[in-house]
């Protein structure tokens, strides 16, 4: 599964630095925390995506970690009281750097949101539909990635035939989990999809 999750992440990350590089405007650039501290939703992730996620917390410093796990924690309290903001500040979020604590091991959500589009819907921000309208007419068209393609592939890895519902929150994952960080246990499971890749031109 890890391996099958690596192999994601990394056509993943070339599709969105291809991007980036071909639009020098392109938004999405370490510096912009933007979407980190708007976030529809508490991240949900599949069991291999929470399982290298893990590691980069369990890499966090002692000090770190301790933050980490209180905001987390804080984030559940909020959703077992159904007060769960309309914008979610991921728990993940360094807000003084303004830069993910976990960067190398985050969600799958989090390398595709600015880059895809899920039935012809763009999955970004306003920054970046201000910077698209505003793009010269001559320039190259922008190939977004299929986001519905990765959500088949993330459910796949958990065996999920719905895509939709694969995954657990953040929350369910660091909480069934010992202390938030050591063996992961069983979270609710994923209730039980397959468009590969086609991209959409824009
Ligand atoms: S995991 Fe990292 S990249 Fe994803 S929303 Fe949280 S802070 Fe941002």
């Amino acid at each position: 599964m890890r391996k099958k999750l690596l192999a994601l992440y990394d056509d993943i990350d070339r599709r969105t630095h291809a991007t980036a590089e071909e639009h020098a405007w392109w938004p999405c650039r370490r510096g912009c925390d933007s979407c980190c501290h708007r976030l529809a939703e508490i991240p949900r992730l599949v069991r291999a995506e929470w399982e290298l996620l893990r590691e980069g917390l369990d890499a966090l410093a002692p000090n770190v970690r301790v933050e980490v796990d209180a905001k987390i924690a804080e984030l559940a309290a909020a959703e077992r009281e159904g007060r769960v903001p309309r914008h979610v500040v991921c728990p993940l979020l360094d807000e003084r750097e303004g830069a993910c604590r976990v960067y190398a091991h985050r969600p799958g959500a989090c390398r595709t949101y600015g880059f895809y589009v899920e039935r012809g819907i763009g999955l970004h921000c306003g920054i970046i539909t201000e910077a698209v309208a505003a793009r010269s007419p001559d320039e190259e068209p922008i190939v977004w990635g299929n986001a519905e393609g990765v959500d088949y592939a993330l459910a796949r890895l958990d065996g999920a035939a719905d895509a939709s519902a694969a995954g657990v929150s953040l929350t369910t994952w660091a909480l069934s989990s010992s202390s938030c960080s050591s063996e992961v246990k069983e979270p609710p499971p994923p209730e039980p999809g397959d468009p590969s890749s086609p991209s959409s031109e824009m």
